[in-house]
């Protein structure tokens, strides 16, 4: 917990469409501001944060975290364990043999390292200094700090497969967050995301485990409806988007196609900012 207070900003309209119009959902107390808040926004149905946290707050909060603040023999079971699985079961979406990964917000590396371990040559982006420098230290991986930095250094690089797991809730703008990465795909790439689902709510809470979904660092809450506008104006189509009652996350499995369906231009269409 912050000794000092943390930078806030309030929002004037929906940072998604900038429809200025939206509806309570929900407000409890937090550690970190000074109310949590959700609001539905009136023109895209987003389910956003207001009061939330800057950019600047947001990463030293993450740096302090302590969630991955576990040594090298529980990082070695989750790669072991659960991490060489799933980068086993994307690797079943893939539609080309290239095996370059870019994992985004890859925190301490342990999804980059269980995917090289299958073969891969994989690239990280981490936000969080902290973070990024285990990464390098413990695994040796190469990790930017922002796409900005990763397009300055190898400006061609290409990849097969991009993944985003439990990122795109704590960004502050997704669709350009989207764009942005997908523009890194190979034509044939692969991006795939997750994020807890806000249309498990009542679920995180029965199990007592809402701070899993509501929390200061999460600035947006997705549902299986309103993520798919979210991914056609980032130009993404998906071929798989579910919501897993068990283990309460939302994955989506998305491709850049080169023309769009008419069906999903016309979503495109129907969510275009407001301004
Ligand atoms: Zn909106």
């Amino acid at each position: 917990m912050p000794t000092t207070a943390l930078a806030v900003e309030e929002l004037t309209c929906c940072p998604l469409c900038g429809h200025a119009a939206a509806d309570p959902v929900l407000e409890e107390a937090d550690g970190y501001l000074p109310s949590l808040r959700l609001h539905r926004c009136r023109g895209c149905a987003m389910v956003y944060l207001n009061p939330r946290l800057t950019l600047d707050a947001m990463v030293a909060v993450e740096d302090e975290s302590e969630v991955y603040s576990f040594g090298p023999d529980v990082a070695e079971q989750w790669i072991t364990g659960g991490l060489i699985g799933l980068v086993a079961q994307l690797e079943g979406h893939l539609r080309t043999p290239g095996r370059r990964l870019l994992d985004i917000g890859c925190n301490r590396g342990l999804l980059m390292e269980a995917a090289r371990r299958r073969g891969w040559q994989a690239r990280g982006v981490e936000i969080s200094p902290e973070s990024a420098n285990r990464a390098r230290r413990d695994y040796g991986l190469t990790v930017y700090a922002t796409l900005d930095a990763l397009a300055e250094a190898e400006p061609g690089a290409r990849f097969d497969l991009i993944t985003a797991w439990h990122v795109l809730e704590h960004t502050f703008d997704p669709v350009s967050f989207l764009r942005a990465a997908a523009a890194r795909l190979t034509p044939q790439g692969v991006l795939a995301l997750q994020v807890p689902s806000f249309d498990f709510l009542d679920e995180f809470r029965r199990r007592n485990e809402p701070g899993s979904l509501l929390c200061a660092v999460h600035n947006f809450y997705f549902t299986e409806a309103n993520l798919q506008p979210v991914l056609a104006r980032a130009g993404l189509a998906p071929l798989q988007i579910e919501s897993d009652p068990n283990s309460l996350l939302l994955t989506a499995i998305c491709t850049r196609p080169a023309q769009p369906r008419p069906w999903w231009r016309r979503i495109q269409a129907r969510f275009a900012p407001h301004s």
